[in-house]
């Protein structure tokens, strides 16, 4: 089976399953877990913030976020794709009480004169205008990588209207990778950032929020408010400092260089549309609307010759790498799809 459903697919390494048996333990909803504590700093340190949090996973890290910076009647500008918005239960209304104001960006990226354009004057008749979301790398917009000259953009708009700011950085590794610039840099400006360890980094579990010290503590409060403390969390924290490593990191280029590898196969393959120029971390969104076929039909005749994508929808399939993906496999892909198109 070549599995490109997504990065999340990948299992930890011997050096994890290693790091585990030795790891120091301790009560970490008392704050007394050594390896939780370990990694919680060392993700403050790669994200340039004060504190870092360890959560169970990404979309409770960004439900803490929500439920630290405000509440209920508190208004969130977000755009229509966010995996928050799209792929989250609607928690951030549901059970942080929020008003999401969904711009509906026309071209990737939302721009700032799009997020201007949501914005209003304070009035008793509106929500409090609270947060500016952000995702980066962006999922479902084929995990692109938000620009720094867009972001400092954003930044400004938001900083003019005294929102808070939030990344949902679940990929952040790979946009420091696609644009060799410290994850620091990326996060310069905003107030919270949530990181996934789980996906291309091959964690079993875990993400980690971080930001000011008085936001964490907030998010502290509100991960055991959801039931999210965990006690021995050193055996998951284990597993975390070993991805966080330099060259653990580094080695996401191998993925991003076999999607591009992938997405040029596959745009010679009749009636698969691939935006290649979208192409710059490790995922390849395909429009098979030619085939005239839904996409489910499709995945499960992918599925039968030995291949796993996902759907993005009745039209699109995504595909995406990781580090059990090798270079033949990616040949092997694209043959797979170039011999149900003949079906
Ligand atoms: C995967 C993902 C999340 C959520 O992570 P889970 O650990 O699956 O809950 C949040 N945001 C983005 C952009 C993601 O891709």
């Amino acid at each position: 089976m070549i599995n490109l459903y997504s990065d999340t697919q990948t299992l930890p390494t011997r050096a994890m399953i290693d790091a585990i048996g030795r790891a120091e333990l301790g009560d970490d909803v008392l704050g007394e877990d050594p390896t939780v504590r370990a990694l919680e700093e060392r993700t403050a340190e790669l994200t340039g913030m004060e504190a870092g949090l360890l959560v169970a996973s990404g979309t409770q890290g960004n439900l803490v976020s929500f439920m630290a910076h405000g509440g209920a009647g508190d208004e969130v500008f977000i755009d229509a794709n966010a995996h928050a918005y799209f792929y989250e239960c609607g928690s951030l209304c549901s059970v942080a009480g929020y008003v999401p104001n969904v711009i509906a960006a026309q071209n990737g990226f939302m721009t700032a004169d799009e997020l201007e354009a949501h914005l209003r004057p304070a009035n008793v008749h509106f929500p409090v205008s609270k947060l500016l979301w952000l995702e980066n790398t962006h999922n479902r917009l084929g995990g692109i990588v938000l620009s720094q000259e867009r972001k400092k953009e954003l930044l400004a708009v938001a900083r003019r209207h005294e929102l808070k700011v939030h990344i949902d950085g679940a990929r952040i590794w790979n946009a420091s990778v696609a644009l060799n610039m410290p994850v620091s840099q990326l996060c310069e400006g905003a107030d919270s950032i949530q990181v996934c360890l789980s996906k291309g980094l091959s964690c079993p579990v875990g993400s980690l929020v971080c930001g000011s010290k008085e936001f964490i503590d907030k998010a502290r409060r509100m991960r055991k408010r959801l039931g999210g403390g965990m006690r021995q969390a050193g055996v998951i924290a284990a597993c975390g400092l070993v991805a966080l490593r330099p060259e653990w990191i580094a080695r996401l280029e191998e993925d991003h260089l076999r999607a591009k590898r992938l997405a040029a196969l596959l745009s010679g393959i009749e009636g698969v549309v691939v935006d290649s120029d979208a192409v710059e971390t490790n995922m390849v969104f395909t429009d098979f609307s030619a085939w005239k076929r839904n996409s489910a039909d499709i995945l499960a005749d992918f599925l039968a010759h030995g291949l796993k994508a996902s759907p993005a929808s009745p039209t699109r399939i995504r595909f995406v790498t990781h580090r059990h993906i090798s270079d033949e496999d990616i040949e092997n892909a694209a043959k797979t799809v170039l011999k149900v198109s003949k079906i």
